[in-house]
């Protein structure tokens, strides 16, 4: 298979589907799910996705550009790895998705819409990286999961990962990789969400992490020397080097609120422009629904994907306190 992207892309399955380098196994497993076995002993069992949302292209580029390497025999390989390039539908039609936001259907989410492509393609993913992650559970691998993703606005912080809610301490190890991979930001998730990361870390115990890398542009447009960073810390993590030096120690979030568009009546008072991490005033108010009034709590809050256009329901948005701000306060 010459590349994984056009491949996904064309819809058609690769007339070879599987292959070995001198460090690993491929195998083509179906449109836009690979998966690769080093010939030595893995570490750990990774699952690395990208193309959740079909218009977020550079993560996909990315992760293209380093299965290429791998299946070129140019990199090394530690881990086993499952390469999944997740909505081809959308990524076909250069749109975040066609019908259904793949990113909220996880964990069974998907038997509450009607039967089509979004709700079929959850469902396979959901089998695809648990047969993944049972593969190798006679061994007590670590499980990561990094899902790649570029925001639709603008942001304070340029590039941030969203942890899952999990009732575990989150591994040194995979949080120095995310400061190494140039995260600016950590947000811990303090709720369940339909979330790709979310499944495999509750329902999989894998340490995971939604990374947000900067803004979606189109194919080809990408400036990927912002993506520097998350590069090469994804190289060193699958060849097993050294992580590249970090620069600076993300600052770490809480999710305080979720806003939930719940009826017809529902009005969000942040608008359109809004960056990421935008700060709220105790008090302020941010949505309205009815007689449920979403207000400022904290000293300061921040605002996370707000988005008054989702359907009924699905998170217009999520509010956030820094952690350190917090502490602090306490001190006091
Ligand atoms: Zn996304």
């Amino acid at each position: 298979m010459q590349d994984f992207l056009q491949q996904t892309l064309s819809g058609e399955a690769p007339q070879r589907q599987s292959g070995d380098t001198p460090y690993l196994r491929w195998q083509w497993l179906d449109h836009g799910i690979f998966q690769l076995d080093p010939i030595d002993e893995p570490l750990q069992a990774l699952v690395l996705s990208a193309g959740i949302h079909g218009n977020e292209t550079a993560p996909v580029e990315i992760l293209n550009g380093i299965i290429g390497a791998l299946l070129r025999g140019e990199m090394a390989l530690r881990h086993r790895v499952l390469a999944i390039l997740g909505n081809p539908a959308a990524l076909r039609a250069g749109k975040r998705y066609l019908r259904y936001d793949v990113n909220r259907l996880f964990g069974g989410r998907w038997q509450q819409i009607e039967d089509c492509d979004e709700a079929r393609r959850a469902r396979r993913l959901e089998q695809a990286i648990e047969s993944f992650w049972l593969q190798g559970c006679e061994r007590e691998q670590p499980r990561w999961h990094l899902d790649l993703h570029t925001a639709i606005r603008g942001s304070w912080h340029t590039r941030f990962g969203v942890l899952p809610l999990n009732p575990q301490p989150w591994p040194d190890a995979f949080i120095h990789w995310l400061t190494a991979a140039g995260l600016e930001a950590l947000v811990f998730h303090t709720m369940p969400s339909g979330t790709f990361t979310h499944l495999s870390c509750a329902t999989f115990n894998a340490a995971s992490c939604t990374l947000e890398l900067g803004k979606a542009l189109l194919f080809g447009a990408n400036d990927l020397t912002q993506f520097a960073a998350v590069q090469q810390a994804l190289a060193a993590l699958l060849s097993g080097e050294p992580l590249p030096a970090t620069q600076q120690t993300p600052r770490r979030y809480r999710v305080v609120q979720q806003i939930t568009r719940l009826s017809e009546r529902f009005e969000l008072y942040i608008d359109a422009e809004t960056h990421n991490f935008a700060a709220f005033p105790q008090g302020a108010l941010l949505a309205e629904d009815g007689e449920t009034r979403y207000v400022v709590q904290q000293t300061r809050e921040y605002v996370l994907f707000p988005n008054p256009a989702v359907a009924l329901g699905l998170r217009a948005g999520l509010m956030l306190a820094e952690e350190s701000a917090q502490t602090e306060a306490l001190l006091r």
